[in-house]
């Protein structure tokens, strides 16, 4: 399987293959390619220092649950005129595809102009604190704001998230949340060897290992509240969880004949997100 920086310049080239074989892609692929070209485009002006950390100060942190980034820890420090330009373009491009009125287009542009401002939605962000007060100031939804915070920040973790890989420790960890970022999963996979199952951040692609049958957004272990389905090929499973009413889609790499790319699977996936809502689950 094709990790790290080099997996998003895998999926770019599978986009143009498909669209130079089947003509244009639907929106959502489109916008997609759009926002990955100017996110890896970034990623290739950023550089990272290697972690401060030493292998035993890593493990000790995460044997306490502590993730290994913190927001002040980005870059250090951050890029803010780059940052700046990719909440611009992100703005642009998510406003776009989720058919956004033009006035939310023009506020996420106040936003990205104003870089105090900025700064404090990145950090409130990352730190998992609502942006409800930020995003009614400026008039649109949180949930466009925080998209548009996550593309523009996604170049900068990623390349925070490939540095710190040799640190992780799966054994030590095993948690609902990444540990290098301390973001939600949004997909999960069963690895080939085992049968294992990983998490995948939603934030900073990092793949982690999970336990087989716990919630990973409640941590419910119940085995009367879990459960999941698998299509017809038995490539794809839903678990979910009648305690928190969540979901959460999975890969099962066993049953891939054909090259897997996680992050784009995200999309190919849609089907079953529309599955899962129907039956009364919501991403977790
Ligand atoms: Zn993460
Ligand atoms: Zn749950």
């Amino acid at each position: 399987m094709v990790r790290g920086s080099s997996r998003h310049t895998r999926i770019l080239d599978k986009l143009g293959e498909w669209a130079q074989r089947e003509g244009p892609l639907p929106s959502v692929f489109q916008a997609y390619d759009r926002l990955l070209r100017l996110q890896m485009e970034a990623r290739g002006r950023i550089s990272v220092p290697p972690p401060a950390l030493s292998k035993e100060a890593a493990f000790s942190q995460l044997g306490q649950g502590i993730p290994l980034l913190k927001f002040d820890d980005l870059v250090p420090p951050l890029d803010w005129p780059l940052a700046q330009d990719l909440f611009r373009g992100a703005a642009g491009i998510l406003a776009e595809s989720t058919g956004q009125e033009p006035s939310a287009a023009a506020a996420l542009n106040e936003i990205a102009s104003d870089r105090a401002l900025l700064e404090r939605a990145c950090g409130q962000w990352y730190r998992g604190q609502p942006l409800t007060s930020l995003a009614a100031l400026k008039g649109i939804s949180d949930d466009l704001l925080a998209a548009t915070v996550q593309a523009a920040l996604f170049p900068f973790l990623i390349a925070h998230a490939e540095m710190l890989s040799g640190l992780l420790n799966q054994g030590v960890w095993r948690r609902k949340t990444c540990p290098v970022c301390g973001g939600k999963p949004d997909l999960a996979f069963l690895d080939k060897e085992r049968g294992g199952r990983w998490l995948l951040c939603s934030r900073c692609d990092t793949e982690w290992l999970f336990q087989r049958m716990q919630c990973p957004y409640c941590d419910s272990q119940s085995q009367k509240s879990l459960s999941y389905f698998t299509n017809d090929q038995g490539l794809y499973r839903l678990y979910t969880c009648s305690e928190c009413r969540s979901y959460i889609k999975a890969v099962d790499l066993r049953k891939a004949s054909a090259e897997v790319l996680l992050p784009l699977e995200r999309f190919l996936t849609a089907g079953i997100d529309r599955q899962a809502v129907e039956a009364g689950y919501k991403a977790g």
